[in-house]
């Protein structure tokens, strides 16, 4: 189980709302954002934070791979 963060504010390439998993460099300096919980799968936090209301979810291309959108 990990940790899952949204970054509130959009980054990447196509201003998504990027997920951060715990074990991201980035996923301690991430200044506003909204913890998911603790999941398994990326792909459940990715469905946590449609159901909050940020549509344009993202997997970070580096902690969360298999969710990041070149890989889908
Ligand atoms: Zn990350």
């Amino acid at each position: 189980m990990h940790l899952f963060r949204l970054n509130t504010k959009r980054e990447n390439s196509k201003s998504f709302y990027v997920i951060h998993e715990d074990t991201c460099p980035l996923f301690h300096q991430l200044k506003h954002y909204i913890d998911l919980g603790e999941f398994v799968f990326c792909s459940t936090a990715m469905q946590r934070a449609r159901e909050l209301g940020y549509k344009e979810v993202d997997g970070c291309s580096e902690c969360c791979r298999a969710c990041h959108w070149r890989y889908n």
